[in-house]
């Protein structure tokens, strides 16, 4: 299958850090900025320079570090935004200004208290006042899924005409479904042809629980650009996560036939470093970097896999610097409880090893926490 390239847009450091309760220093910043270029982002979203002085300051500290990866400052359509954005990636090696105006009925009339043409208005300023500070224009039709196709269609093509290089349409309240936002990107390149000429992009909320099938039904949809974090954190329920979208795009490229410049061994390393820093834990349940994401109790599970692991494994957790694990439990088996004994360093005989395997299956199955060593003590003292 023929492949295309899309570009990660990370902004773990910006949308992820306005998850409630998270405050990133500058160096913590910076050192996961570093991180993210061992991954292999394309775009490293920093922060929002104009929000605060530490913001600004954070914004800088990766505009620093990043040696690859072009770095982006989110901005509103305002001066003293775009100024600050511009200032604070000075030293960046390449550049974004990220400009977001809304453009739905909801956010125009009740929080901008604009009119459409208004709008317009400010979104064609801004890109056209930002072409001059940065490398790039990225303009963001703020809560695009619940706007008019015709009128977004409009916003972008001014936006272009002003010299934006990225056209983003986000789903940014996670309202989109993932057909309805396929055909949502259709219909508003069919009204404005113009964005074939830029990168078009996407950026989903969890809101729905469907950040991810939104982006990889914008991937299918055509879009060259997907933003999304590192374990799906950011505003409310959080954004699309970053390491479940380029795993989809990898095991079933045999579907998709999209590629992205993501080292999976960085997957795992990325995870850990920003839940610690973040201070937001990752679920034990989450895809592809919980801590069960590659672990396996059930014993017909778990002898399947001792067999072959690709019975019950769709990914190699190795592959993303993680390993599999067989917890042993009240739904293990006997061949598994036999592997973790031999493991240990226990040489039991048959009848040993199936004395301790049913004092192990009792144990486990009044919900104790059986740890093997003091079960081989209990057996062979008994
Ligand atoms: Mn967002």
């Amino acid at each position: 299958m023929s492949s295309r390239r899309i570009q990660i847009f990370d902004t773990t450091l910006r949308d992820g850090e306005q998850s409630p309760g998270i405050a990133l220093q500058p160096e913590e910043k910076a050192e996961i900025a570093e991180q993210l270029e061992r991954l292999g982002v394309d775009v490293i979203e920093a922060g929002f320079a104009a929000a605060s002085p530490g913001d600004f300051e954070g914004v800088r500290a990766v505009a620093a570090v990043a040696r690859r990866a072009t770095v982006a400052s989110l901005c509103r359509t305002r001066r003293e935004d775009l100024d600050a954005g511009a200032e604070a990636l000075r030293d960046a090696r390449r550049s974004r200004l990220h400009i977001f105006l809304a453009t739905s009925p909801i956010h125009m009339q009740k929080k901008l208290r604009l009119t459409p043409d208004e709008v317009v208005a400010q979104a064609a300023w801004a890109v056209a006042y930002a072409h001059a500070l940065a490398d790039e224009v990225e303009f963001s039709c703020e809560d695009a899924t619940r706007s008019d196709p015709s009128f977004v269609a409009r916003v972008c093509r001014e936006a272009i005409a002003a010299g934006a290089d990225v056209v983003n349409l986000p789903d940014t309240v996670g309202f989109a479904l993932p057909n309805e936002y396929a055909a949502f990107f259709d219909e508003v390149r069919a009204l404005c042809p113009e964005l074939e000429s830029v990168t078009l992009s996407a950026h989903c909320h969890d809101d729905l629980g469907l950040a991810v099938a939104n982006s990889l039904a914008a991937v299918e949809a055509g879009v060259e650009q997907v933003e999304c974090t590192v374990n799906g954190i950011g505003e409310r329920a959080g954004n699309a996560a970053l390491e479940e979208i380029v795993m989809a795009l990898r095991v079933r490229h045999d579907q998709l036939g999209v590629d992205t410049g993501i080292d999976p061994a960085e997957i795992g390393a990325s995870s850990a470093l920003v839940g610690r820093l973040t201070g937001y834990e990752v679920p034990p349940n989450k895809a592809i970097v919980g801590a069960n994401a590659f672990a396996h109790e059930a014993g017909i599970h778990q002898d399947g896999l001792l067999k072959d692991a690709t019975t019950y494994q769709i990914i190699e957790p190795k592959e993303l610097g993680l390993a599999m694990t067989l917890p042993l439990g009240k739904h293990s088996g006997r061949h598994a409880f036999a592997r973790a004994c031999a493991d240990a360093g226990l040489q039991l005989d048959e009848e040993l090893l199936a004395q301790a395997f049913m004092r192990f299956k009792a144990l486990a199955d009044s919900g104790q926490h059986v740890s093997l060593d003091a079960l081989f003590v209990d057996v062979t003292a008994a």
